[in-house]
């Protein structure tokens, strides 16, 4: 069949945080064919894109992972799109600027997959992934059936999609883009790359960008930055002094120290403003009792 798989697969190599440890076996499926072959026979498989908004567990992931990012074969036809989903969104971004078409210029930022971007509805500089896409092809862990699925059906809202309700993984999607004069199109991509510059760190420290969503109306950063968490340090990870909403992998961090450091960070934001931030990095893997009690508390209601 067309994928490689290895075993033991360190997953620190892949993730944006230079943080995780190993899956028993990662799958790379090379064709579309080949990942619904994977998903229709492994068991709960976990699927990873880019890899850059998840915390993995130091201790690794019990069970097979399947990693999209060799399912990179995208189409324009004339103003729409069609992408697999492990195409790089920065790619996509740029492709699309060279054909003057418009509607993906934040993607220039951010390190994702179009897989994990539809799955978080990504955004920045009032651009939405759900502002240009029109459909998607999922496959159904629980029927094993294919459905394809247009955007009212997605149920898309900040950082919100039907992928992260529901047991589908997303194949493919095709997005509908519009015309723009080429020097309009990179002018704006390199405002927000320059934006992106003082505002957040870029991947020489690792990280996984936004650690926390904005609460309805405000802001995550500003919370925490008037709450004084800029300059705390747990193990190896510390909150980035340039924005309070990131935090980087200074030295060797785990993923405890992360979720430690997140802890602390939740905390003075409640404390301070009884506001309970809501973790936008996904906790992937084998959970320790402490990560365990860390994470139930964030994500409680
Ligand atoms: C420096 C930096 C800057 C960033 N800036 C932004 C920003 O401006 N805006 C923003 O929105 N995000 C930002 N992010 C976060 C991240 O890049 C985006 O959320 C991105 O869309 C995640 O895509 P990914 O492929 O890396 O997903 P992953 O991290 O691999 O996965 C994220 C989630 O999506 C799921 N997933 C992945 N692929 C599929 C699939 N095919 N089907 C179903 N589920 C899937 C995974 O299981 C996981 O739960 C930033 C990250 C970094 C490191």
């Amino acid at each position: 069949m067309d994928y490689e798989v290895i075993e033991n697969y360190e997953l620190k190599r892949h993730t944006t945080f230079k943080i995780g440890g190993c899956a028993k076996k990662a799958f790379f499926p090379h064709t579309i064919e080949a990942f619904c072959e994977l998903l229709k026979t492994l068991d709960n498989p976990t699927i990873l894109g880019g890899c850059s908004n998840v915390l993995i567990s130091s201790e690794g992931i019990d069970g097979d992972v399947i990693l999209t990012t060799k399912l990179n074969k995208f189409e324009f036809d004339n103003n729409r799109l069609y992408a697999q989903c492990g195409v790089k969104v920065p790619m996509l971004a740029k492709e699309a600027a060279q054909k003057s078409l418009s509607g993906m210029e934040f993607m220039i930022g951010f390190p994702g997959t179009v897989g994990g971007a539809v799955y978080m509805n990504a955004s920045a500089h009032s651009q939405f992934v759900s502002d240009t896409f029109i459909e998607c092809r999922v496959f159904d862990l629980q029927t094993k059936e294919i459905w394809k699925l247009n955007k009212e059906e997605m149920s898309f809202g900040y950082r919100m999609s039907l992928l992260q309700e529901k047991p589908y993984i997303l194949l493919d999607a095709k997005f509908e883009l519009r015309p723009e004069e080429k020097e309009q199109i990179s002018a704006i991509m390199q405002r927000n790359l320059d934006f992106r510059k003082d505002k957040q760190p870029n991947l020489t420290m690792p990280n996984a960008g936004s650690i926390f969503r904005n609460p309805p109306n405000d802001s995550a950063g500003r919370l925490l930055e008037k709450a004084g968490v800029k300059g705390l340090k747990e193990g190896g990870a510390r909150v980035w002094l340039g924005h309070a909403n990131f935090i980087i992998n200074e030295e060797n961090a785990t993923s405890k120290d992360v979720s430690y450091l997140m802890n602390k960070m939740y905390n003075m934001v409640k404390d301070k403003y009884t506001i309970r931030l809501v973790p936008e990095v996904k906790f992937i893997g084998k959970k320790s009792k402490e990560e365990d009690e860390l994470w139930t508390t964030m994500l409680e209601k």
